[in-house]
This record gives C-alpha cells, structure tokens and sequence, in this order.
C-alpha cells in the first residue's frame, strides 16, 4: 500500500491514523460484533457516538451553551436553501459576494426572499475580499451572509463584516476546524464536512438557540427546520451514521493533537513554506491579493497553461495529486487541509523547484 500526497479541495485528505481506527473498527466495533453502518441509530451505542461527536465538537470551538449542533444531509448545497428558510423572517437578507460558493447561496435565497449583494470581488475573479468595514447592510436584512474561506479561489475573511447589528450567517465548509472561531459573533456557522472533517454527505450546522423557531417561510420542508433537528437533537430522521461516526474520530483526532489553537499554528507553518515559495519563484506565483490569503487553498499559476497542465500530469507521477486548478480559475490549486502534513507541503515545493529548474 502507498498512500499519495492529497492536495484535494474536497473531498479532500483525512488523517491515516483516522482512516486505520475505521478500518479496524470496520468489521466489529468496539465488540459489539457489527460495523457502525450495520447499527441502528436508536441503539446505545450510536447515542454514544453521536454523543460524544457533538461534546468534543463543542470542546474544540470552546461554544457557549446557548448554541446548537445539528447534524443534518445534504451537505452545504442544502444550507443554502435552509438558512433563508428558517432565518428570512422580513424576508430580506444580505449577502457578500467572495466566489462561486457564495454566489450559488445567493441565488437560493433570491427563490424565497430579497437577496442584497451589497458587496463583491467579482470584478478581480474573486481574488481578494472586499472592504467590509462599512457595507450598505439593509436595515430590514434578517442575517448577512458569508463564505468564510473562498476554496476555489483561495481567499479568507481575515476579519469579520461590521454588520451593523444584522446576525452573521458564514459558510465555514473549506476552513471548518482549521483554527480557533470565537462562536459568539455569529448567529449561524455551517459546513459540509467533507473538505475537513469526514466524508461527503453531510453539514453541520452551528445555530444560536434563540434562532431556532417554529416561525419558518411557508412551504418550508419539514427536514429543513431546524427546529425538527434541535428537538431530535439530531435524530429526526436515520442520520448519516457512517459519516457522523468519523467527523467523531476527526474531532478525537484534533484534541488529541493539543486543539484548534495547534492546528491554526500548523496550518500557518504550512502555509508559509508554500507562499514563501511563491512569492520567490520565477515560474510560478499566487493568483491571490496577500493579505487575504487562505492557510487552506492555494491557487498558483506558471501564466502558460501548458507548462499548468504539464505541472499537474509530472506532480501526479511524483505522488503529488489533484494539484489541477479549479476550472474557473485555471492553473494549479494546493489544498493543505489539517490532514496535509508539513512534510508533504515541503515535498510539493521541492518539486516545484525541480521542475522550475527543468522548465
Ligand atoms: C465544497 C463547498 C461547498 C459545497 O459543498 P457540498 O457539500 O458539495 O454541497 C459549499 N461551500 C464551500 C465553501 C465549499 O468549499
């Protein structure tokens, strides 16, 4: 067995040790002489489960008691129909327009209400993230809507939107659990998981007790209230198991490496060995404005898509995979997610010096 060096934006690479424990786990857990797929989600031991995933999530992003943890399918498309469901009470939000992700959030939520772009950096494909200090917020917007972390186009909210009072709503799918959030400042946190934390299928959702209510858009479907999902907590419907059970390994993973504030200092080194390098090669270079540079995606460019392509195809041989640019974007794009080590970070940028080199 050889495992590569998986520099994917999502699914993206999951820790080995993570991925051995479910492996040995896969034919009888813990003794109970079953998989985890095989069991019901009503039994004592999926309780503990989901138990234990939702406090060490809790844990690891310090949350205060008054937030929720909801386990939900559907991944992050299906937050994008249910954050205006639930949270357009004046049936207004307002939304910052960083990318693709955000972009395709604001057309849902255009279906049900009146959405407000009221900032963007469509005009530079995305590369750098507005100036949010003093946005025309509506004054009747019920939430203004963010994508926290730009995993296409590698830019990051550095700081947080003045609202101006309005409850802030953000995607955190591509930089969930990279480093510390202070929870407070948001109504609404949600992810689908599979870019840092488990496998595709599912989001979780950070929500303010106060904003789960009964008083939902018409229409609403009864799985998208989240109020449905807070009083089950979590246990409406057959969850995804499977799925919850290894976003719970990922977080007893995260403790046990020393926690968000570790994983932040981490991805930083990682970071900078990658940026470093671009920032002092001939041949290759960041697409991005530096300040608002992601720890998570790193899109570069050699400017000659065939040298691009020839990169990707040589890196692949090398045991460097999904290297390829998203195809918005072009060129080449890095994903160093927590499961990324250091060493496969270093091992990217030395061939990168090698094919400087060559080329
Ligand atoms: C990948 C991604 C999504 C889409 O996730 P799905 O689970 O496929 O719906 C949404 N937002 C961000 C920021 C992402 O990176």
């Amino acid at each position: 067995m050889s495992r590569v060096y998986n520099f994917s934006a999502g699914p993206g690479a999951l820790p080995e040790e993570v991925l051995r424990e479910a492996a040995d786990e896969m034919l009888d857990y813990q003794g109970c002489g079953m998989s985890v797929m095989e069991m019901s989600h009503r039994s004592k031991v999926f309780e503990k489960i989901l138990g234990e995933a939702e406090q060490d999530l809790k844990d690891l992003m310090q949350m205060p008691d008054n937030y929720r943890i909801l386990f939900m399918q559907g991944g992050a498309h299906l937050q994008f129909a249910a954050v205006p469901m639930n949270l357009m009470k004046n049936r207004v939000a307002d939304y910052i327009i960083t990318g693709q992700w955000a972009k395709k959030a604001f057309k849902e939520a255009q279906i049900y209400g009146k959405a407000n772009a009221i900032a963007s950096s469509e005009d530079q494909t995305f590369s750098y993230i507005p100036d949010c200090s003093d946005l025309p917020v509506s004054p009747d917007a019920d939430y203004v809507y963010i994508c926290e972390n730009n995993t296409i186009y590698g830019t990051k909210f550095h700081t947080l939107p003045d609202t101006k009072g309005k409850i802030l709503v953000s995607d955190i799918s591509s930089c969930f659990l990279s480093e510390p959030v202070d929870v407070t400042k948001y109504g609404l946190l949600y992810g689908g998981v599979q870019k840092n934390v488990g496998p595709a299928g599912m989001a979780i959702v950070i929500i303010r007790e106060d904003l789960i209510t009964e008083d939902t858009l018409p229409y609403t479907p009864t799985y998208l209230k989240y109020k449905i999902h807070a009083d089950a907590d979590s246990l409406y419907n057959t969850p995804n198991c499977y799925g919850i059970y290894m976003c719970g390994k990922v977080f007893k993973w995260l403790k046990k490496q020393g926690g968000l504030e570790v994983m932040k200092a981490r991805n930083e080194e990682k970071a900078a060995v990658l940026y470093d390098f671009l920032d002092n090669s001939r041949l290759f270079k960041g697409t991005v404005r530096k300040e608002d540079r992601s720890l998570m995606n790193v899109p570069f460019v050699t400017g000659d898509k065939e040298l691009d392509a020839k990169f990707v195809k040589e890196a692949e041989s090398a045991g460097l995979v999904n290297l390829k640019g998203h195809r918005t974007v072009g060129g080449m794009r890095a994903s160093l997610y927590n499961a990324m080590p250091l060493e496969g970070v270093k091992a990217l940028t030395d061939f990168m010096k090698k094919f400087e080199e060559e080329n």
